[in-house]
């Protein structure tokens, strides 16, 4: 039997599949990091969404009992893996449970944009019918996608696109084409200059940082439509607000930002309305969180087999 931690809420029904299969589970949700310092000795396992992180001080802690860190979700950024596989604590993560979600979400952005969706709520919640300013929209159909990223949410987001009648590129040095999915291969140079819609989908590390720059700004066609679902540093925000304010960009969906949590009374591009901004919930559907909750479940049942 295992003692199992979990950190971050996870959906019941796979806290009971792990129970069911002879563990123990602890739900201490919120914890901060001296209290998950003071708290993780004794555990077999632990599972984090992304509130909590699991640095270095956690893994020494829990060096004696703690075999499985299980990270619901995408990336595994809020963890130390060099330290935990250093000790021996084996790191895993639900990269595939959330892509769909993630994907909608990026079109949910490319629309906002393109229709000022959230410009006309907020007008007609305050009493104001500005038909004639929100009659100008973009359509997606036969317009060109520029994604940066070619991984599995890029791909689930290339499938609902083409269902718009939207032409696709991607730039994506370690991805090749793939047969099933329209999309042609570019380079970023290309892909900047081609594309009316721009939507990230990749990590950030050294070589993603600010992939989109003032530079690239400068190549892209007057009106673009930026969307970033992906990861925040991945886009030089204050060229962005510059390209927004000359015109070259129409607008920008974000749901990620180079510094979080962050709201429009600290950031000028959040607070643009040429900005749909939404607070990192790309993976924040039902659906998502119960496949999340699934696959968590498996990964310590199997691992404790
Ligand atoms: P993935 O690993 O399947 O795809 C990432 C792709 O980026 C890979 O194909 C990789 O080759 C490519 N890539 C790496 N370096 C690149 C570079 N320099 N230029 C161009 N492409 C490069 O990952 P995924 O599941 O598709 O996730 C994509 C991103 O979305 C991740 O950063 C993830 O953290 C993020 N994400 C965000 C949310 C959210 O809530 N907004 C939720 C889940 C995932």
């Amino acid at each position: 039997m295992a003692r199992v931690l979990i950190c971050d809420p996870v959906a019941d029904d796979a806290l009971n599949v792990i129970r069911q299969a002879g563990h123990e589970v602890v739900v201490k949700t919120g914890m901060d990091q001296d209290t998950l310092v003071e708290t993780i000795p004794g555990f077999d396992a632990m599972v984090v969404r992304s509130a909590t992180k699991v640095r270095v001080p956690v893994l020494d802690q829990a060096r004696d009992s703690l075999k499985l860190v299980v990270r619901g979700g995408v990336g595994v950024d809020s963890i130390d893996v060099d330290h935990a596989e250093k000790l021996g604590i084996a790191v895993k993560n639900t990269p595939a449970a959330s892509s769909v979600a993630v994907a909608e979400l990026a079109l949910a952005h490319m629309l906002a944009c393109c229709r000022g969706v959230t410009g006309a709520d907020h007008a007609m919640k305050e009493g104001r019918w500005e038909k004639k300013a929100y009659s100008k929209g973009k359509e997606l159909f036969q317009s060109t996608l520029g994604l940066i990223g070619f991984g599995r949410i890029a791909k689930e987001t290339a499938r609902r696109a083409q269902a718009f009648g939207m032409n696709i590129v991607f730039h994506d040095p370690y991805a090749t084409e793939d047969p099933s999915i329209a999309a042609k291969k570019v380079d970023l140079e290309t892909l900047c200059k081609q594309a009316d819609f721009i939507s990230l989908h990749v990590p950030h590390n050294d070589e993603t940082h600010h992939i989109l720059d003032a530079s690239k700004f400068a190549m892209m066609k007057q009106g673009t439509v930026i969307v970033n679902c992906g990861r925040g540093g991945t886009i030089d925000e204050e060229s962005l607000l510059q390209a927004i304010e000359s015109g070259t960009v129409h607008s920008a969906g974000l749901d990620v930002f180079e510094c979080e949590p962050l709201t429009g009374a600290e950031s000028p591009l959040v607070k643009s309305d040429k900005v749909v901004a939404s607070p990192h919930v790309g993976a924040g559907t039902v659906g998502a969180s119960s496949r999340v909750g699934a696959e968590v479940a498996s990964i310590i049942v199997d691992f404790f087999k």
